[in-house]
């Protein structure tokens, strides 16, 4: 997860949830993907058993050199972060935001549109070469087969994206902070959890098609859907093929997954064409059963629970240090008083900065929610495909093939970044978990 802070990470959060929950593997590992077509034909034979993660000897030098990078890319994002917002205070760039906002208008809520706006394309051009480099990594590793122009259209509409929600959300905080200066962390809090909730609820119907297209899973490929029926059956679930979409990544990437999304009326299970292509249909029921685990497990909304706890505390550590921070450097930087617009990207700046050790305890809930989801895989196949745990490791194996998953990451990586347990953990997993044999109770389907 990039580090940018809380405003902005709390939409980007909602809108990189709604974007890629809960999807089968880390997209944050392995940003979009794509091996050629003789990197895939380089994964073993179906027959051949798996009983480890491993690798031909030059994608193994690949696979190490990349993740080496993308550690090292990954701290320096979050440094570059903070340097960008100290940037923008020092050169008191963010007081004349401000006031141009305030010139223009005296309308609150245009004052926020356009401050947000002047501060987010700011930071995104000054963010912009290093998203145009890995972008660039992920195209020679050819990982990403998007074209520029696409790339870009995508870019900007998320910008575009990020000030209309941003900007509503920056003046609400700060007609909070103006009417209650000693409580406006938890009445922003408890205002943005609905519309959170409302974003979340709407991203399929309106963020998701705005990148990605979908069609009904029955429209593309309608043998598949008798096959998941048969998992959802065996689950005591009901989801009805209305309830399964295709999404077109080939344009984008070769890289293969599936996810669920929304909830209420709006949830739903989304695989991509990739993976319909590239696997076997065992390897898709497996794929489908983990998303199945999600679904059932009540992923989704435990998920939601745990952001917004950990917003609350967020926010709270923020409102604790902002004063600090403002009579240290608020009259270099021109800054009023918080609830000057001026005072947002020293706000920002904190809670970048304890958002780091949120992302981490993010992350570590992610990856216990993605084992229980491949418990749940192995448990839900059981019986309808001949062997689930042998299917998941050729689909994983593959799958690391494809995005060069590190075979032996570094564990202050996985800690602080991973979202989904490393691959070569998921396939020893995969290839030993048999309670049936073992005479143990099946964890989560009997
Ligand atoms: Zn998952």
């Amino acid at each position: 997860m990039k580090a940018i802070s809380l405003v902005l990470l709390f939409v980007l959060c909602s809108i990189s949830l709604t974007a890629q929950p809960a999807n089968t593997k880390a997209v944050s590992q392995t940003p979009s993907a794509g091996a050629s077509s003789s990197q895939a034909s380089a994964s073993a034979p179906a027959s051949r058993r798996i009983t480890a993660y491993t690798l031909p000897p030059d994608l193994y030098q690949k696979a190490r050199h990349l993740n080496r990078m993308r550690f090292v890319y990954r701290i320096f994002s979050f440094f570059y972060a903070l340097f960008v917002l100290w940037l923008i205070l020092q050169a008191r760039w963010s007081a004349r935001f401000r006031d141009w906002a305030e010139r223009v208008s005296r309308f609150r809520i245009l004052q926020a549109l356009i401050f947000t706006a002047l501060f987010a394309i700011t930071f995104a051009l000054l963010q912009l070469p290093f998203d145009i480099l890995e972008e660039w990594v992920a195209k020679l590793y050819h990982i990403s087969v998007q074209t520029w122009p696409s790339w870009a259209g995508d870019w900007a509409k998320g910008q575009v994206l990020l000030i209309v929600v941003g900007g509503v959300l920056v003046w609400i905080l700060y007609a909070v902070i103006r009417r209650s200066p000693r409580h406006w962390w938890f009445y922003f809090w408890l205002i943005s959890l609905p519309i959170l909730l409302f974003l979340f609820f709407i991203s399929p119907f309106v963020i998701e098609p705005m990148f990605n297209q979908f069609e009904p899973l029955a429209s593309k490929d309608p043998q598949l859907i008798p096959l998941l029926e048969r998992v959802t059956r065996q689950a005591g679930e009901e989801i009805p093929p209305q309830r399964m979409f295709w999404m077109k990544a080939s344009d984008k990437t070769n890289f293969t997954n599936a996810y669920v999304t929304g909830f209420g009326a709006s949830k739903r299970i989304v695989i991509w064409d990739t993976t319909i292509a590239k696997e076997t249909p065992d390897e898709v029921i497996v794929d489908f059963g983990h998303e199945m685990g999600h679904y059932v497990l009540g992923h989704i909304w435990k998920g939601l629970l745990f952001s917004a706890a950990l917003f609350l505390a967020l926010i709270y550590a923020g409102y604790r240090s902002i004063d600090w921070l403002l009579s240290c450097c608020g009259t270099r930087w021109h800054i009023r008083s918080l609830d000057d617009w001026a005072s947002l990207p020293a706000l920002l700046l904190i809670l970048t900065v304890f958002g780091s050790a949120a992302a981490v305890a993010e992350n570590t809930f992610s990856r216990y929610q993605e084992h229980q989801a491949d418990v749940y895989a192995m448990e839900v196949t059981h019986g309808i495909i001949p062997d689930p745990g042998q299917a998941a490791a050729h689909d994983f194996e593959l799958a690391g093939e494809i995005g060069l998953s590190d075979p032996d990451p570094n564990p202050i990586n996985v800690f602080l970044f991973f979202d989904h347990p490393p691959i070569p953990d998921r396939i020893l997993f995969f290839v030993t978990y048999n309670p049936w044999i073992q005479g143990r109770k099946p964890q989560f389907v009997n």
